[in-house]
């Protein structure tokens, strides 16, 4: 899997993708993720990538020709057209289940936005899907970026220890996961479930199943009613 990152801050995301589970994951060349400037494709003296909008209104525009030109490199170097995304608050808002199916790809772009965002050709002529982390607004697409490259970085072979790692988390499996408990085995007077100290497996996943389904029907019952629908 290879993800290309096109930003106007690639040192910014540089920070976040070199540390932690993705940072050793690209290290092992478990991964492959490049952030590329898009200034250095703009062909103004100044590097400028941005302009007024048409129309008139406040704030600046990206521009064609500099994202344009950031992806023609990256589809030479890949050798291929890579799957194109621009991190968008107008995009369909990310799930667990587009992340796992963007990590069976081999090449993906990533545009981040600024500004106002970008001129709608360049959208219109190379962007193959939009995509939103949430209903709000942010300054830049860099962090809903990494939260995809995250995403997507975890779902892919040998990234986590143990494919089990995600099968049992949260929205995986259509239910919020269960509690955890760690070391002490009492903390400010509160014990930890005698069940987890039983040593009892059938009895610890049937305790933990329940504490599941228990958890999303209180906080999430848009889940529970999906869940319920596929366990009749
Ligand atoms: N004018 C745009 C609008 O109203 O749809 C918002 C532009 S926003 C200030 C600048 C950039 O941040 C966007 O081009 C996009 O790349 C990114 N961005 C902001 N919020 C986002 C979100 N919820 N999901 C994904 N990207 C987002």
């Amino acid at each position: 899997m290879k993800i290309e990152i096109a930003t106007l801050f690639p040192e910014m995301c540089e920070a976040v993708l070199g540390e932690s589970i993705v940072g050793r994951a690209r290290k092992a060349d478990k991964i492959e993720v490049h952030c590329r400037q898009i200034r250095d494709y703009s062909l103004d003296k100044h590097r400028r990538v941005d302009d007024n909008p048409y129309g008139g209104g406040m704030g600046m525009v990206m521009q064609c020709d500099p994202i344009y030109n950031c992806y023609n490199a990256v589809c030479e170097d890949m050798g291929t057209k890579p799957h194109t995304i621009y991190m968008s608050p107008k995009g369909k808002v990310l799930t667990q289940q587009r992340a796992i199916e963007l990590s069976k790809m081999d090449n993906i772009l990533i545009i981040c936005g600024h500004y106002e965002g970008v001129d709608q050709r360049v959208i219109d002529k190379i962007v193959d899907e939009e995509i939103s982390i949430g209903d709000y607004v942010l300054t830049g697409g860099e962090l809903p970026a990494m939260v995809l490259t995250d995403c997507i970085a975890r779902m892919c072979p040998g990234v986590l220890a143990d494919d089990e790692c995600f099968e049992d988390e949260s929205i995986y499996g259509g239910l919020l996961e269960y509690p955890h408990y760690t070391r002490p085995e009492v903390w400010e007077g509160e014990s930890v479930p005698p069940v987890l100290l039983s040593g009892h497996h059938a009895n610890i996943l049937k305790w933990r199943h329940e504490q599941s389904v228990e958890l999303t029907k209180e906080r999430r019952p848009d889940l529970y009613e999906e869940y319920c629908k596929s366990n009749k």
